[in-house]
């Protein structure tokens, strides 16, 4: 609603072109405090009627056939919230004013009062306050339907602009589910290629690795036929060469072993089934002389339960983790090896403690990575693949490994495997 109501609106039209009347209800209202015009004439009084007013009063001599005409039009014009109240101010009787029918005719869009003359001030005041009121609520309703259109054309904006938004919003959204699903297909194109790519290679690294075997044994066989059966006909330096040759290919053979385990590892199919690892490390132990006294200690400290695994790979595993366990210890001291099991978050964790020379935190992550050792072969042998494998295995088994270590404290390595029960959580790769 408007803060200041235009005077205009509180105006009160006068229109008595004889006698006194005009100059008197003028001076009536002004002591009343209430804003008045005298008009000439009619034409006059709906000319100022049309910037606004508050009631109009008329006499009874203002309304000619040709005055009339005009406030037709005035009241014509009026919108729907507007009825202008008219004071008629008669002599000799409603019935015989001259005019008044012609007035009434004019139609519904104003509330007219006929006051008799003469009459008394109060009735006049009185009558002219009550069309004010009914003039001052005109008009509020009248802001009240301008409030109501300007909120209607802002919620008819911002429900364009909404559907604007809303229609670039799934543009948007079309836009990034096609880039989505060309991505998609790009990725699976390139990964079907890659996959390939590697297949390939692993093959072709495989049989060239395989076919190396053949040559370097006969290396191996030849040179050691020379040493035991041409021995006394050599000389000191050749039967030095020879044993460096088949030293030598004795262990580009363990090399291609170890090559050829890891990428079978990565190949092979591995259907996980439910494993006694108590069984399982018994045997291995059994398997190997240097795993047991007097070469070596190995403790198994019970119990060791039943895990998820693949029972060849596993055997692998456990198998080069005992054997760096006694591997890389001092050589004046006893190798002292525990495995033992505790839960963690609902699988089995295997632990292989020893007291040899430990590692480094600094090297603790690589020594998975395939070919990376800590020590040279001088001091411990190896190919730096044993702990490359056990981790491929290990994750595709669905397991986790991991070392705690120092250096000159000893090692403890761990694998973390599925137990049956969790069969349904842990996929292999
Ligand atoms: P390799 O035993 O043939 O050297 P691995 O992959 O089994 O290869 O081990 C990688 C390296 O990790 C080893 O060369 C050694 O430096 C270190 N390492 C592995 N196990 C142990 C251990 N139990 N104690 C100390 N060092 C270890």
């Amino acid at each position: 609603m408007s803060g200041k109501v235009p005077s205009f609106e509180e105006r009160v039209l006068i229109v008595a072109p004889t006698g006194n009347d005009a100059a008197n209800a003028a001076e009536v209202l002004a002591k009343e405090g209430m804003d008045s015009r005298v008009c000439s004439d009619l034409p006059e009084l709906c000319q100022l009627a049309r910037s606004g007013v508050g009631t109009l009063l008329l006499t009874q001599e203002s309304l000619t056939t040709h005055s009339l005409n005009h406030l037709a039009l005035l009241l014509d014009e009026q919108p729907p919230w507007s009825d202008i109240p008219v004071i008629l101010l008669a002599s000799g009787g409603e019935a015989t004013a001259p005019g008044l029918n012609s007035l009434r005719a004019l139609g519904s869009s104003s509330t007219i009062t006929v006051l008799e003359r003469p009459l008394r001030v109060v009735t006049l005041v009185s009558a002219i306050k009550t069309g004010l009121r009914a003039r001052r609520r005109q008009y509020q309703v009248r802001d009240l339907i301008h409030q109501r259109e300007l909120i209607m054309g802002e919620l008819s904006e911002r429900a364009k602009s909404l559907e604007y938004s809303q229609r670039e919003l799934l543009q948007a959204k079309e836009k990034i589910s096609r880039h989505a699903e060309e991505l998609e297909k790009t990725v699976e194109e390139r990964t079907a290629k890659l996959r390939e790519t590697i297949a390939q290679l692993e093959a072709f690294s495989y049989s060239i690795s395989h076919d190396m075997r053949g040559p370097l044994r006969a290396m191996q066989q030849y040179s050691q036929i020379l040493l035991e059966e041409c021995r006394p006909g050599l000389s000191s330096d050749a039967c030095h060469y020879l044993d460096r040759i088949a030293r030598g290919a004795q262990r580009l053979d363990r090399l291609i072993q170890d090559v050829l385990t890891y990428s079978r590892v990565a190949r092979a199919s591995m259907p996980l089934v439910p494993i006694n690892l108590d069984k399982l490390v018994r045997d291995i132990l059994q398997q190997y002389p240097s795993f047991q006294p007097p070469r070596a200690n190995v403790e198994v400290i019970q119990p060791l339960p039943v895990v998820l695994g693949h029972e060849a790979s596993l055997t692998q595993c456990i198998s080069n983790l005992i054997a760096n366990a006694v591997k890389f210890v001092p050589p004046d001291r006893r190798p002292t090896v525990h495995v033992k099991t505790g839960t963690a978050n609902g699988s089995v964790q295997v632990w292989f403690e020893d007291n040899g020379i430990g590692i480094a935190p600094e090297n603790h992550q690589r020594i998975f990575n395939i070919f990376e050792r800590v020590n040279s072969d001088a001091e411990f042998e190896g190919t730096g693949i044993g702990l490359s494998i056990v981790k491929k295995t290990i994750e595709r088994m669905g397991g986790e490994v991991g070392v705690e270590s120092e250096l000159g404290r000893g090692s403890r390595f761990w694998i973390r495997l599925p137990t049956p029960h969790h069969e349904q959580h842990n996929t292999p790769r």
